[in-house]
This record gives C-alpha cells, sequence and structure tokens, in this order.
C-alpha cells in the first residue's frame, strides 16, 4: 500500500500560518499532527486541538522515552511532534500535516526524505512587526525575539521545496492548496 506524505507547514508566527492551517484542514484530505509544547496557552487555544499543552518535565520524559518523532528548542520552550499517531497515519496511507519551525522541518526531510516542505513568509519582516502588535498575544519583547528568529528563519527558507509569500491570504491558501494537491498525485 502506498504509504502517505507528510507535509509541512512552517512560518512565522504572526504570518498567518494558523489561518492557513485552519483552511487547508477543512479542504485537504489529510490529518493533522498536533504538537507539544511546554510553552502557556493563549486565549483562543484548546488542549489538543492546537496543542498538547506539558510541563517541562513532562516534556523531557517524552524525549527520555523515545515517544517524539522531532523536537526542538524554540524562544525558551520545547515543541515535538507525538511519535506514535504520526507513524501509524503514514503507514496507513493516510497523508499527515504538521505545523512546526526550521530545524523540524530539517529533522523530518531526514526521516523522511519524500517529506514536502512548505514554507509560508511574510511581504516583509517590518509588516510582521506590524502583526504581531495587532495580535497583541505577546509582550513586546517577546515579538522581538520573535521577529529575530523570524529573520534568521527567513534565511534558511532555500531548504524548504517552496516558498509561499502570503501578502494576500486567500491568495496564499490557494497556492498551497494547488502544491499539495500537485505534489501528492
Ligand atoms: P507558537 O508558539 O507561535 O505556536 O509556535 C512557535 C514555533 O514553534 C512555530 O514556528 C511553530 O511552527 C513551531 N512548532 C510548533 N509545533 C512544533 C513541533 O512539533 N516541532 C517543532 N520543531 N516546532 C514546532
Amino acid at each position: 500500500m502506498k504509504k502517505g506524505k507528510f507535509i509541512v507547514i512552517s512560518g512565522p508566527s504572526g504570518v498567518g500560518k494558523g489561518t492557513i492551517c485552519n483552511q487547508l484542514l477543512k479542504e485537504l484530505n489529510a490529518w493533522y499532527s498536533v504538537s507539544m509544547t511546554t510553552r502557556s496557552m493563549r486565549e483562543g487555544e484548546v488542549e489538543g486541538v492546537n496543542y498538547y499543552f506539558v510541563t517541562k518535565e513532562e516534556f523531557k520524559k517524552r524525549i527520555e522515552d523515545g515517544k517524539l518523532l522531532e523536537y526542538n528548542i524554540y524562544n525558551d520552550n520545547y515543541y515535538g511532534t507525538p511519535k506514535d499517531k504520526v507513524l501509524e497515519k503514514l503507514e496507513e496511507g493516510i497523508n499527515v500535516f504538521s505545523e512546526i519551525d526550521v530545524n523540524g522541518a530539517k529533522n523530518v526531510k531526514k526521516i523522511f526524505p519524500d517529506a514536502l516542505l512548505i514554507y509560508i513568509a511574510p511581504p516583509s519582516i517590518e509588516e510582521l512587526k506590524e502583526r504581531l502588535i495587532s495580535r497583541g498575544t505577546e509582550d513586546l519583547e517577546t515579538i522581538e525575539n520573535r521577529l529575530k528568529i523570524a529573520a534568521d528563519e527567513l534565511k534558511q527558507a532555500h531548504f524548504y521545496d517552496y516558498v509561499v509569500v502570503n501578502d494576500n491570504l486567500q491568495d496564499a491558501i490557494l497556492k498551497i492548496k494547488n502544491i499539495i494537491n500537485e505534489e501528492i498525485i
């Protein structure tokens, strides 16, 4: 039986990744891998839907037990992909869709060389800053840190199979849908 494809979507926070991924989930035939994190829950987020929220101790235990496919530390917090369910779905021929950072994407590519990596880029770092400030979910220091990470990530975006600039949400969604449909058939 044909195995499922691992689809990675990356991009800095504030780029519109969440909205894009929600829309893709409704329209794509794929299973979404909910990540595990030690960061605190943002307003509106739901346990088991956006993330599995755990303590650093719990996260480290998962690492020791080999329960994570990949993990990374981002802005002082751990983020990782729970392993068992992902492997099960891929074996069943189901495409798996995941939202992870650049380091995670690199690790996924090592494990699944035919994974499809898509990077969503902001029109500019200035525009990203505006979006993060107007979202209002983080303080200025966190925003500045995230912008530094974003600038660094952007330099590595060439590593991805595709880079889609989100200057218009609906256009970006359509582009990503077309890429996935073309790559999966
Ligand atoms: P946020 O705190 O904005 O939800 O996520 C911060 C960063 O962590 C984003 O770049 C996001 O894609 C990344 N991330 C989320 N889940 C995972 C994961 O399971 N593994 C890795 N490596 N990064 C993740």
